[in-house]
């Protein structure tokens, strides 16, 4: 696999990677109160930045803000209620602590693999693989 051999690489170039010295980094979430939906502006950089499929990452907030939603044609994410950016924000927190951060080394790093059903997430950094609530 060429992709993780480049991965190898750039991890021996990279010098003492402590996983717990420094907090990955999520854009704040920009939302809005548009009726009585609630518009996250920037949705869709967010999902890049996690390096997670934009529908997946909706189908959480759906189910962690109990609510419904879809994605509009722009990429922003359209919650029916009001919800404020303190709240979008954690649970955007509670995505990144299980689909996102490795819970082995901590980094972020990974990627999510599906097997016999299971949706497991993969580090890249320190090889573990743990199951997801999914
Ligand atoms: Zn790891």
């Amino acid at each position: 696999m060429e992709y993780d051999d480049m991965l190898d690489r750039a991890m021996e170039e990279t010098p003492e990677i402590d996983g717990t010295s420094e907090r990955f980094e999520v854009p704040d979430p920009d939302v809005r109160q548009e009726g009585n939906a609630t518009v996250y502006e920037n949705f869709q950089s967010t999902c890049s930045r996690l390096g997670r499929e934009d529908d997946h990452v909706m189908k959480f907030l759906q189910n962690d803000l109990g609510t419904s939603g879809h994605i509009d044609e722009s990429g922003r994410a359209r919650l029916t209620g009001e919800f404020d950016a303190d709240r979008i924000a954690a649970s955007i927190d509670d995505y990144v602590d299980e689909f996102v951060l490795c819970s082995e080394c901590g980094l972020p790093d990974t990627q999510l693999e599906r097997e016999q059903g299971a949706l497991l997430l993969r580090c890249e950094a320190c090889g573990a693989r743990s199951a997801t609530s999914e």
